[in-house]
């Protein structure tokens, strides 16, 4: 036998499509789906449309949400004049487990990246500049990734944000060139939040 059945071949289709999967692990998958209760099945495959159905962005910050705005943007116990501008909605995760920061954030989306054909207007700079005009924002901390790309971005957003009289600043010591917020642990993240420059 040197091919799966019908739906075993789609499943180990779908799952290598998956980030981080590849050939092997999408087939060792697709075994523990043909070896689980149906049920268990059933629970996997209605999360998955679930959150696809239940989950869009907030129409401010760009978060992650259930509702019109996000959890952040509707509490009223955060900070309203600091912005902290992340490329990805999982980033935000990783700097509220640090529960040093009280403040709202703004998510781009993305990165400018020329090489890739990705500008300014491509991810959600115009929404963040139209907040900083709109809003009292004292500061805005910039906590893009420290890769060329995040580097540049923050750049350009400093530019941006040479208007207004909030303070723009950049996350800095403790996280590794090259690095990602995303597996970034809380001390170094409380670090980098310590340690934020003016820019
Ligand atoms: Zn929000």
């Amino acid at each position: 036998m040197n091919s799966y059945a019908g739906p075993i071949a789609r499943l180990i289709n779908e799952f290598s499509k998956l980030p981080g999967i590849g050939k092997r692990t999408a087939e060792r998958l697709a075994y523990y789906i043909i070896e689980t209760d149906t049920e268990e099945a059933v629970k996997l495959s209605n999360a998955i449309i679930e959150t696809k159905e239940k989950i869009k962005f907030c129409s401010k910050c760009f978060n992650l949400a259930e509702d019109e705005l996000c959890e952040i943007c509707q509490s009223t116990k955060r900070d309203r004049t600091t912005i902290c501008v992340v490329e990805s909605p999982k980033d935000i995760i990783s700097i509220e487990r640090t529960k040093e920061y009280i403040g709202m954030f703004h998510v781009l989306h993305g990165h400018i990246s020329p090489m890739d054909g990705i500008g300014p207007d491509d991810i959600k700079l115009r929404e963040l500049i139209q907040r900083v005009r709109d809003e009292n924002v004292k500061e805005v901390i910039v906590a893009t990734n420290p890769t060329v790309e995040g580097e540049a971005t923050s750049m350009y957003i400093s530019k941006l944000l040479k208007f207004s009289d909030a303070k723009v600043t950049r996350l800095a010591h403790g996280i590794p060139i090259g690095g990602n917020l995303e597996y970034t642990d809380e001390m170094t993240l409380t670090k980098a939040f310590e340690g934020r420059i003016e820019i």
